[in-house]
C-alpha cells in the first residue's frame, strides 16, 4: 500500500477524536537507534526518545534478544495469578539501585498507575488525605494524577479536577521569579491556612520537572523537603518516571540531592520501549497495604520485565550514565556556543543534569521573556530539516533535547547541526 503522511492524516482525523493529539503531522514507518523513518522516506534524528523512553534507543538489540526469548515461553499470565521471575529478578535490582535503603518494588503499566499508587501507598501508611505537589509538575492524565499535576493548558483545562486534598505550590524556578524561599514559604503558609501538616500523607516532587520545562530542584531544596517531611511524619514521593534510568547522568535523579525518599515512582525508558512503571519504597511504608492493594491486570507484564531487566544489562554494560553526562556536556556547550550568535533566535536560560538537557526562547535576547510561539515554530522547522525536537515547559518556552542515551557521536552531531538550522532567526 503506498502511503503518504497527508492520506494517513486525514484517515487519523476521521477515527481519532481531537484530544489525543500528535506533536507532528508525521507517521513513522521505521526507527532504530536514534534515528527514525517516516513513510515517505525522510529521515529524522531522534532527539525526543519517544517522550524519555528510547533511553536505550529504539530497538536494542539486546533487548530485541530478551523480548524475543521471553515470547518463546510465555506472554501473559497475569501477575496477580501466577508470579513469573523475570518480574522478581527486576525488583531485587531496582531495590539495589535505589537510594533508599531497605526498600521493597512493585510494578505497573503506566506512569500514572506509578504516581497514583505512590499517593495511595502513603494515604494508606500515614492514614492521611492531604497530598502537597507543585505548579509545573506532570504526573499523568489519569483524574488523581491530573489533580496533581501542576499546568492548566492543555491539560487540566475544562475538567478542574476535584480530587480531596491535594494542594500545589510554586515549583523554584528562580530566573522567572519564584526563590527556593518563595516555595518553602508559599508550603509554610500552606500548612498555616489551609492543611494542617499532621493532615499531609505525601509530598511529591519530580527531583527534575520533565514536562514542566526540565527545571531542577537543587539538593538544597530536596533537602529542605525532606526534613520537612521527616518534622511531620509524611511521605516523601519523588516521581522518577521522566528523570530516572540513567537520563541525569545518576541511575536515579534523587542521587543527586543526597536524601531518601520514602517513594520513587518509576516508568517510561525502564521497559525499553515496552509499557512498564513501577513503585520503589521504603520497605516499612510500601509493605504497610494489604495483599491485593496493589497490582493490575498487566502490571509487570513478562515481556516488559524481559526488556526491563535487558535495559538495566544495557545501561550497565555500555556505562550509559557516564555517556549520559558526555551528551549532555556536548549538547550544552553547543547552545551556550550558539547563544548570542548573529542570526541565531534569542535563547534564554540553557540548563541540564547529564543529557536531561534544555533551553528556553525568549523575545528579547538578555531577559526571560518567554516566546512560546516562536518556540512551536522551532519544533515545526526542526521537523522540515528531519530533527524531532519536543518542546514543554510551564510557560511554554522550553524546548528539551531527550536524545537516545546510546546515540552515537556522528548522529548527536547531525542532530545539532540540524538544530542549528531549526534556531535560525
Ligand atoms: N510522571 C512524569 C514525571 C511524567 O513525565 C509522566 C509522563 N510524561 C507521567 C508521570 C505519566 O506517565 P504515563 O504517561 O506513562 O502515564
Amino acid at each position: 500500500m503506498n502511503m503518504n503522511n497527508k492520506e494517513l492524516l486525514a484517515r487519523r482525523d476521521k477515527a481519532l477524536p481531537r484530544g489525543a493529539a500528535t506533536a507532528l503531522p508525521v507517521f513513522v514507518k521505521k526507527a532504530t537507534g536514534s534515528e527514525i523513518w517516516d513513510v515517505e522516506g525522510n529521515h529524522y534524528v531522534d532527539f525526543a526518545s519517544g517522550i524519555a523512553v528510547n533511553n536505550t534507543g529504539n530497538l536494542h538489540p539486546k533487548v530485541v534478544e530478551a523480548i524475543e526469548a521471553q515470547l518463546k515461553s510465555y506472554a501473559h499470565i497475569g501477575f496477580p495469578v501466577l508470579s513469573c521471575e523475570p518480574y522478581v529478578r527486576l525488583c531485587e535490582r531496582l531495590i539495589e539501585l535505589a537510594p533508599i535503603s531497605d526498600a521493597k518494588a512493585t510494578l505497573f503499566t503506566t506512569g500514572a498507575e506509578a504516581t497514583e499508587n505512590a499517593v495511595k501507598v502513603a494515604r494508606y501508611y500515614t492514614g492521611r488525605q492531604g497530598v502537597v505537589t507543585f505548579t509545573g509538575s506532570f504526573h499523568g492524565r489519569t483524574q488523581l494524577a491530573l489533580a496533581m499535576t501542576g499546568k492548566v493548558q492543555p491539560l487540566r483545562t475544562g475538567v478542574t479536577p476535584s480530587q480531596a486534598g491535594v494542594y500545589q505550590v510554586p515549583f523554584p524556578i528562580e530566573h522567572h521569579g519564584t526563590s527556593e524561599q518563595d516555595s518553602l514559604k508559599a508550603l509554610d503558609h500552606l500548612f498555616r491556612a489551609t492543611i494542617s501538616p499532621d493532615q499531609v500523607a505525601a509530598i511529591v516532587i519530580e527531583p527534575v520537572q520533565g514536562e514542566g520545562g526540565f527545571y531542577q530542584a537543587s539538593p538544597a531544596f530536596m533537602q529542605a523537603l525532606r526534613k520537612i517531611c521527616d518534622d511531620h511524619g509524611i511521605c516523601f514521593v519523588v516521581d522518577e518516571v521522566q528523570s530516572g534510568f540513567g537520563r541525569t547522568g545518576k541511575f536515579f535523579a534523587t542521587e543527586h540531592a543526597g536524601v531518601q525518599p520514602d517513594l520513587i515512582a518509576i516508568g517510561k525508558a525502564m521497559g525499553g520501549g515496552l509499557p512498564l512503571s513501577g513503585l520503589i519504597g521504603r520497605s516499612e511504608v510500601i509493605d504497610a497495604p494489604p495483599p491485593g492493594f496493589l497490582g493490575g491486570t498487566f502490571a509487570g507484564n513478562p515481556l516488559a520485565c524481559a526488556a526491563a531487566n535487558a535495559v538495566l544489562d544495557v545501561i550497565e554494560s555500555e556505562g550509559l550514565l557516564a555517556r549520559a553526562n558526555a551528551i549532555g556536556q556536548k549538547i550544552q556547550s553547543f547552545l551556550t556556543d550558539l547563544k548570542g550568535a548573529a542570526g541565531v533566535l534569542p535563547l534564554g536560560d540553557i540548563r541540564g543534569l547529564g543529557a536531561m538537557v534544555a533551553f528556553e526562547i525568549v523575545s528579547e535576547a538578555g531577559t526571560h521573556t518567554p516566546d512560546a510561539d516562536a518556540t512551536k515554530r522551532v519544533a515545526a522547522k526542526a521537523k522540515e530539516l528531519g530533527l524531532l525536537l519536543l518542546p514543554c515547559g510551564y510557560y511554554g518556552n522550553t524546548i528539551r533535547v531527550s536524545a537516545p542515551l546510546t546515540i552515537t557521536d556522528e548522529i548527536l552531531e547531525t542532530g545539532l547541526s540540524r538544530l542549528a538550522g531549526a534556531l535560525k532567526a
